[in-house]
């Protein structure tokens, strides 16, 4: 058996279950005893309660996961090891036709706990590669990572910018998690989705930059698109606006709060050549446009607002949002409307998000089917053994 020089986590009796399982993480009432001074951002070695080796993690004593285990074998946690890994992940996007020059050159590269990092997002846009760690662990390799990441793209990558400062929890005692260019200076590209272009700035756009993880299912609405006179609600950079553009419809209204979100979004529809007769951006509360709007005007809807909840513990109140939103564009979409409807909140699954969905269809009275069940894209995969991981739900209802 190695040998371990690291800290050494001993769980209690009985909760090695969920890691003999491949679950990634450790929450704090597991732990019994931890052996040695564990900082944080570490790497800890775990036992269960006999001793038996479980596997390797980062640890973090803030907040409820103590330990993200980052392999369940008996390995030097070295750069080869990541290295293997990177280029595990990378190997996936290749094969699914995202690195290859083609009409789509956006695309996740690693989806944290669903390609083995857990803590740890990177996302590609056309050259520019953005990480965002969720764990001082993930942080402190980073700069590890932009090197192997440089040697394994070569020139397909022109810049990588960490953007952390936000999502890496504090540690006492620690330097404050500062955004920083790891390679290279280039903020902003237009990347292309499905020959569509978006101009995507990294380091002032929201998360990593765009919100890649609606893909396919913007590609889906410019199917239903064709004639139609299309609310896309919360659009931020507009892309499902630009899609339904570009699969024909007749005219399309965009929704958001944020200015910047609608001044994106009107650049993206001049960008791909849609004038403005047939594009209209409000900056203005979804809540309110809902209400106040006009029956049957809309006969295509997407709401796609960001997540309601952000933890378990806020659930109810995320509900009866969804619920709301939902109720107020069905009350009003013409009759053989069409409804994309998605929550992104992690702590929503996909049975309650249906819940909240049905309890709209019954208060709004109208009849509705479900025509399609979606969630996120093959770059965004979840791991079998953690799925949690699986946290974009959309329906597509079509209501008579
Ligand atoms: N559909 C987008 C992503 C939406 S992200 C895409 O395909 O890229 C959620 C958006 O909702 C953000 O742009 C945010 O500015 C906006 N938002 C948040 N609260 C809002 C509210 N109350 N009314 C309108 N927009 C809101």
């Amino acid at each position: 058996m190695r040998q371990y020089n690291y800290p050494k986590v001993i769980l209690k009796t009985g909760k090695e279950r969920s890691l003999l399982r491949l679950h990634p993480w450790i929450f704090s009432g597991a732990v019994k005893n931890v052996i040695g001074n564990a900082i944080d951002g570490e790497n800890v070695a775990v036992y269960d309660s006999k001793n038996a080796f479980l596997g390797l993690g980062h640890y973090q004593k803030n907040g409820s996961i103590t330990v993200r285990m980052f392999t369940f074998d008996e390995v030097e946690p070295d750069r080869e090891f990541w290295k293997q890994k990177i280029q595990n992940a990378v190997n996936l996007r290749r094969a699914l036709g995202y690195l290859d020059g083609g009409d789509t050159n956006v695309c996740r590269l690693i989806h944290g706990e669903g390609d083995g990092f857990p803590g740890f997002i990177c996302d590609y846009y056309n050259g520019i590669v953005v990480f965002q760690a969720h764990s001082r662990g993930m942080y402190l390799q980073e700069e590890m990572f932009a090197e192997i990441f440089r040697e394994i793209l070569g020139s397909q990558v022109t810049a990588i910018y960490d953007k952390s400062d936000k999502t890496v929890p504090k540690t006492d005692g620690a330097p404050a998690v500062e955004s920083r260019f790891l390679f290279g200076s280039e903020a902003e590209k237009e990347v292309l989705e499905y020959g569509m272009k978006f101009y995507v700035n990294v380091v002032e756009g929201q998360k990593t930059g765009y919100f890649i993880d609606q893909r396919e299912n913007r590609h889906l609405l410019s199917q239903y698109s064709k004639g139609r006179t299309v609310l896309n609600m919360f659009c931020y950079t507009g892309g499902f606006s630009v899609a339904a553009l570009k699969g024909g419809a007749g005219s399309v209204t965009s929704v958001d709060s944020s200015q910047t979100a609608i001044d994106l979004t009107v650049r993206n529809g001049d960008i791909n050549g849609f004038n403005a007769g047939v594009h209209q951006a409000i900056a203005t509360d979804a809540f309110e446009y809902l209400d106040k709007m006009e029956p049957n005007k809309y006969d295509l809807i997407v709401l796609d607002p960001p997540a309601f909840a952000k933890h378990v513990n806020v659930t109810n109140q995320a509900v009866k949002g969804y619920t709301r939103i939902n109720r107020a564009a069905m009350e009003r979409i013409a009759p053989g409307g069409i409804l994309f409807t998605f929550s992104c909140s992690q702590a929503i699954d996909k049975q309650t998000f249906r819940m909240a969905v049905m309890e709209a269809s019954l208060q709004a009275k109208r009849k509705i089917s479900i025509l399609h069940q979606l969630t996120q894209p093959n770059d965004h995969p979840i791991s079998m053994y953690h799925p949690e991981g699986e946290y974009l739900k959309g329906l597509v209802l079509y209501v008579e």
